[in-house]
């Protein structure tokens, strides 16, 4: 960053990092964050791609991130459990902290990061093991519970995301031989079952049906007072029924953000405004 400009806002004198970066519109308070982006920025070597996030997320609730392709959302989320780190020329500095801890500090375990702060990608990605071990795969990975407990555990978490019925019978088979729905909800399962305190969901419906789309976004708003969200999508609707917050990305910017109904119905930026009339993106 090489433009140190200062502006006032609000009346209090900010430096700021770029020309560009201005602070993001907020809409109130974050009262105890899941985890919190704090002056985040991220490029690929000479490339900028995130500036200067400033980015609380709540606890026991559904955050969404919106913005047009190219935005740096995934790339946001995938800097929240440390996912970026083996990417060539990754940059990032600023802090990400979970409960207050930062989890880029010096030695801290990305695996243990992982384990609390878990993922789902855009396509399900079962592994190629049967159905009952992807549901056990972290869980074993972790050691998070004693080897007497794997079946009942199994059956748990398949009930908790609503396949029980569907599965119980094919335990031992092949996980691609179900619907792209019930793949995802499967890899759902494999994520909750190591009780991770944050789950980051890169666009899970846009490959899935409506019918199971209507099935994962029940499961997101059941399960968000056990596990703090934080969901990429394109799907502004989505967006409405299921996120208590949103936040709108625009060029590697965090241009707002808010409670959910609030950006939507008064957006503070005219970008925003625009973005979500659909004028572009
Ligand atoms: P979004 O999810 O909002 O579509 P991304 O985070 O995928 O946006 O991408 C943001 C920008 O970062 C894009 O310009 C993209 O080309 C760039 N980018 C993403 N990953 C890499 C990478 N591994 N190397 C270089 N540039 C990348
Ligand atoms: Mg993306």
């Amino acid at each position: 960053m090489v433009c140190h400009v200062t502006v006032t806002e609000s009346g209090s004198s900010r430096i700021l990092p770029s020309r560009e970066w201005a602070p993001a519109a907020t809409h109130g308070e974050v009262a105890d964050p899941a985890m919190q982006a704090a002056t985040l920025t991220i490029g690929f070597g000479a490339q900028p791609v995130l500036s200067s996030i400033e980015l609380p997320l709540a606890c026991q609730s559904i955050t969404a991130l919106v913005g047009p392709s190219g935005s740096g959302k995934t790339t946001f989320l995938r800097s929240l459990n440390r996912m970026n780190d083996k990417v060539r020329h990754f940059r990032l500095s600023g802090r990400v902290e979970l409960y207050g801890h930062d989890i880029y500090g010096r030695g801290v375990d990305p695996l243990v990061v992982r384990k609390r702060v878990g993922m789902v990608f855009q396509r399900p990605n079962p592994f190629p093991m049967s159905i009952r071990d992807n549901v056990l795969a972290g869980v074993k990975v972790h050691k998070v519970a004693p080897r007497s407990s794997y079946h009942d555990l199994a059956e748990t978490h398949l009930a908790e995301v609503g396949l029980w019925s569907a599965v119980a019978d094919r335990l031992s088979d092949s996980p691609y031989r179900l619907s792209g729905g019930q793949q995802q909800l499967l890899c759902l399962a494999r994520a909750l079952a190591v009780s991770p305190d944050v789950l980051l969901l890169d666009e899970p419906t846009s490959s899935l049906d409506p019918v199971s789309t209507e099935a994962v976004e029940a499961l997101l708003v059941r399960m968000k007072e056990r596990v703090s969200m934080v969901i990429v999508t394109h799907n502004l609707a989505q967006a409405r029924r299921i996120a208590d917050r949103t936040a709108f990305f625009y060029e590697g910017r965090l241009v707002e953000t808010g409670p959910t109904e609030a950006l939507f119905e008064s957006p503070k930026r005219n970008e925003t405004a625009r973005y979500l009339n659909g004028q572009f993106g």
